[in-house]
């Protein structure tokens, strides 16, 4: 396939960073990869891998005549990550980031850059619980989505850059998407941060009981709740930040979930089988419909070696 960025910058190459890079060379869409990672041994890790042409610590450096700048970096450091590349920004030059909240992202960006470059906010909707450089792999957006979520800006060079970027993400392998970033943080906050809540919590829960022991919970756990462990091993730092960023819709959500909890509460208090029957049955039917989508949630492994948590 064709460069379609000849130099591209990542700023935090863990898990989603070093992807987006192992997948944009393989699919020979960019020439030059340039890496800033704030961890020392991940920068070293990086060198090993031999993920990019160049890695340093130093964002400006790294941001200097890149066509794309793509932040990876926890949601809530975005803002300071773009703020010590502003300076150093090619006029003309794309800026996306891969944050889970676009809402407060896209306004630390744009607060942060010069109105010199075209800012385009996007999310895969892709991931594992791992984190970290080895992490990575380049099948990880393959029939994913991408949400981005352009500014609104209707002049030919921003269209252009937007257009730009849809065409790099497809050439990764993934289905793109545009959507406003508030409403795609209240699609996220029901199919993916409060999923995670709820893991975290029962996960909590099931390690604070005093009647049963954690021996208990380990040797009895079948694929109910070893799922939840698995979701509930993913990085604290990020999922931090996804709560902190996207309060609004995940309280807003969390407020739907108690209530419709409190009915099923109700329901089995009051013996009401056929409510709970009623609800399994169509829950089950949008289990059918997400494998029939091709968006199955199991995590693809393809024969990598994902052990490597941080
Ligand atoms: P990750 O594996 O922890 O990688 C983040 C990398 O950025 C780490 O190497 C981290 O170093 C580095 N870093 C942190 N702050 C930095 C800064 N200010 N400047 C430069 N480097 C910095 O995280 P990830 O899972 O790839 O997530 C990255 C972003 O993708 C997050 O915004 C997340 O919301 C989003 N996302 C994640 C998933 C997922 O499933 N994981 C899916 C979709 C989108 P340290 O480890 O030393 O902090």
């Amino acid at each position: 396939m064709a460069v379609i960025y000849p130099r591209m910058t990542v700023v935090g190459c863990g898990l989603i960073g070093s992807s987006v890079i192992r997948a944009a060379r393989e699919a020979g869409v960019v020439g030059e990869v340039i890496v800033a990672d704030a961890s020392e041994a991940h920068r070293q890790r990086i060198v090993e891998l031999g993920y990019a042409d160049r890695v340093t610590g130093d964002i400006a450096e790294a941001v200097t005549d890149a066509d794309l700048v793509v932040f990876a970096v926890p949601v809530l450091a975005m803002g300071d990550a773009a703020k010590a590349a502003a300076d150093a920004m090619k006029p003309g030059a794309t800026v996306t980031d891969v944050g889970s909240v676009k809402g407060s992202v896209a306004e630390a960006l744009s607060a942060a850059l010069p109105d010199s470059v075209f800012i385009v906010p996007g999310h895969p909707i892709a991931g594992t619980e791992h984190s970290g450089p080895e992490a990575g792999f380049a099948e990880l957006f393959r029939n994913r989505w991408v949400i981005l979520t352009p500014e609104g800006r209707e002049d030919a060079g921003y269209l252009e850059a937007t257009g730009r970027l849809s065409e790099f993400w497809r050439a990764l392998g993934a289905n793109v998407e545009t959507m406003d970033a508030k409403h795609h943080d209240l699609v996220l906050a029901v199919t993916s941060h409060l999923p995670h809540l709820i893991a975290y919590n029962i996960v909590g829960t099931a390690a604070d009981m005093e009647e049963v022991t954690r021996a208990e919970v380990m040797k009895y756990s079948a694929g109910g709740f070893r799922d939840f462990t698995r979701i509930a091993a993913s990085d604290p730092t990020m999922w931090r930040d996804v709560f902190v960023a996207n309060k609004d819709a995940v309280l807003e959500i969390l407020g739907r979930f108690t209530e419709d909890l409190q009915a099923l509460s109700r329901a089995i208090r009051w013996g009401e089988a056929d409510k709970l029957h009623d609800l399994f049955t169509r829950t089950r039917e949008i289990r059918r419909g997400i494998i029939a989508a091709g968006q199955e949630t199991a995590e693809p492994n393809f024969g990598r070696d994902h052990d490597k948590q941080k």
